[in-house]
């Protein structure tokens, strides 16, 4: 099968859905999206199918129509969409094309951004992934009932969790109701003393681990995590979390995390607007002063390290990279005095593999001041374009499009002549059938001589193929992404402030090296 050769349609719909999301939807972002997939996957680029699904209730299938047509005089054999939802209507209809009609017709389906190839070597799996769309809808109407019987519950101050939060345990009358565990009230009261005197939540988690003091999970016997590096050690999230619930002062606190959806087990915290609390539920463990106290001291410490704010607005974000050993780099602002400016905020870089993994000694800090590293960029940035747009237009269009020209012509002749060649060796696999039949050669000669033969032809049809590609690369790439570039090379040019979005179409990726040098990877490149 390694041989088969995929004579590709792709079929591009607008759908109402498209007209909310504007031009992420249109018909071009489609194109656009699946003749890159043709590209990287060395296809075959046969014909396209479009349909307009936003005019009329009615919508008109003709395309559609049209592009089974051609699946039957098996023209094309495999059919890109974006998504499965591009392809019918509904998941019965969907169902029906992917489950029975294409399999029966040999028709490899990919749906690009659902990751879905019927031909994967996975495709058991991904049958899961189309048995799951149908129960989609299933699902999720439970997840969203089962959600909000518990809501009810936790409104009225009735404890749900399947573990009673650290310092509690669940009631032996009531599962719903929550008793003081006394060994744990100890240790709960013993963190807000420290906190309270000074100690910082990695000295509190310090402590506690060398007195080997149970964690929460352990001492709730959650039997998770023992074959983690972490496990019996306090984190600095949890000692965190103890310190802001609401719970030790009596107020019942639940929804501090939340699910990210019905189909992931993966939680995230909750936003604390989000927290239902109750007043005066449960006992409590800690008195207001000390609880209060406590929470302005965290209010104090944020307001001096301020992070995220920040950060998430970098130029750059996402873009780089440690060179050593590939992770992102991580960003902090730091609020510092200095003697010309006052207060200013700087923002520090590291390597995130580094900093997270401190003690296993993996990578090197790679300390970088974010500012020297965005100017520098935006300067290189600045001059790559410049030489690009000079290179682009000494360059001619009229001599351009000769040297495009050019370039077609010696891939069509090159194509002729092994099609010949081609043609010459069938010729000579019929002359040596007839040798054999007219008994001039033995069976096992004419075998020898055939596979010989055999073998030229699929290497030459082979050549064929990549000539083709390069036609199609020629009339379909080169043009497009030339144009695209100068585009936003010339807006990023025009422009004081760039966008981020406008500096990662023109940049793939920056990489920071031990000593602090910036290799910069663009998406364009000089000819
Ligand atoms: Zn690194």
């Amino acid at each position: 099968m390694k041989d088969l050769e995929y004579k590709v349609g792709i079929y591009l719909r607008l759908s109402r859905e498209d007209e909310r999301l504007g031009e992420s939807g249109s018909i071009s972002t489609q194109r656009e999206l699946l003749l890159s997939y043709i590209r990287d996957n060395n296809l075959i680029f046969v014909d396209e199918y479009v349909d307009d699904g936003v005019s009329g209730t009615t919508f008109d299938r003709a395309g559609f129509n049209r592009m089974i047509k051609d699946c039957e005089d098996k023209k094309i054999n495999m059919i890109i969409t974006k998504d499965t939802s591009r392809l019918g209507r509904d998941h019965i209809e969907f169902g029906f094309y992917v489950e029975r009609y294409f399999p029966e017709h040999g028709i490899r389906y990919v749906a690009v951004n659902d990751g879905i190839d019927t031909f994967s070597n996975s495709s058991a799996n991904d049958m899961l992934v189309f048995k799951s769309a149908f129960n989609d809808m299933y699902v999720k109407d439970i997840s969203n009932k089962q959600r909000s019987s518990l809501y009810v519950k936790k409104k009225n101050g009735q404890f749900v969790g399947a573990y009673a939060p650290y310092g509690y345990n669940k009631s032996d009358e009531d599962k719903h109701k929550l008793v003081i565990n006394e060994d744990e009230a100890i240790i709960v009261k013993r963190m807000f003393n420290m906190f309270a005197n000074g100690s910082s939540l990695t000295n509190i988690c310090d402590t506690l681990t060398n007195e080997k003091v149970p964690t929460p999970s352990i001492s709730k016997n959650m039997n998770i995590g023992q074959n983690n590096f972490h496990y019996g050690v306090w984190s600095t999230r949890t000692v965190g979390d103890i310190l802001k619930s609401p719970n030790y002062i009596g107020n019942l606190t639940q929804c501090k995390q939340k699910k990210i959806n019905y189909k992931s087990k993966k939680r995230i915290h909750n936003r604390k607007d989000n927290w239902i609390i109750v007043e005066g539920m449960i006992p409590r463990i800690i008195d207001d002063d000390l609880f209060n106290l406590v929470q302005d001291m965290f209010k104090s410490n944020s307001n001096r390290i301020k992070g995220n704010g920040i950060t998430d607005k970098l130029l750059l974000r996402g873009l780089i990279y440690c060179k050593e050993c590939g992770h992102t780099f991580g960003f902090r602002a730091q609020e510092q005095n200095t003697k010309k400016y006052g207060l200013v905020t700087r923002i520090y870089g590291n390597c995130n593999y580094w900093s997270k993994r401190k003690k296993q000694n993996v990578c090197t800090p790679h300390s970088v001041k974010y500012n020297e590293i965005e100017g520098l960029v935006i300067n290189e940035l600045r001059n790559m374009c410049n030489k690009y747009i000079d290179a682009n237009s000494l360059e001619d269009s009229f001599k351009k499009a000769n040297k495009i020209q050019a370039k077609k012509d010696r891939c069509n002749v090159e194509i002729l002549k092994l099609q010949n060649c081609i043609k010459v060796l069938n010729k000579k696999i019929d002359a040596c059938y007839n040798d054999k039949l007219d008994g001039n050669i033995t069976l096992d000669m004419y075998k020898r001589a055939y596979n010989n033969f055999i073998t030229e032809i699929k290497e030459n049809e082979h050549k064929v193929n990549e000539y083709k590609k390069e036609l199609y690369n020629i009339d379909n790439n080169n043009n497009i992404d030339e144009k695209q570039f100068i585009q936003k090379i010339q807006e990023f040019l025009n422009m004081n402030n760039p966008s981020r979005n406008l500096i990662a179409s023109l940049i793939d990726r920056i990489e920071i090296t031990e000593d602090n040098n910036v290799d910069i990877y663009y998406k364009f490149k000089l000819v």
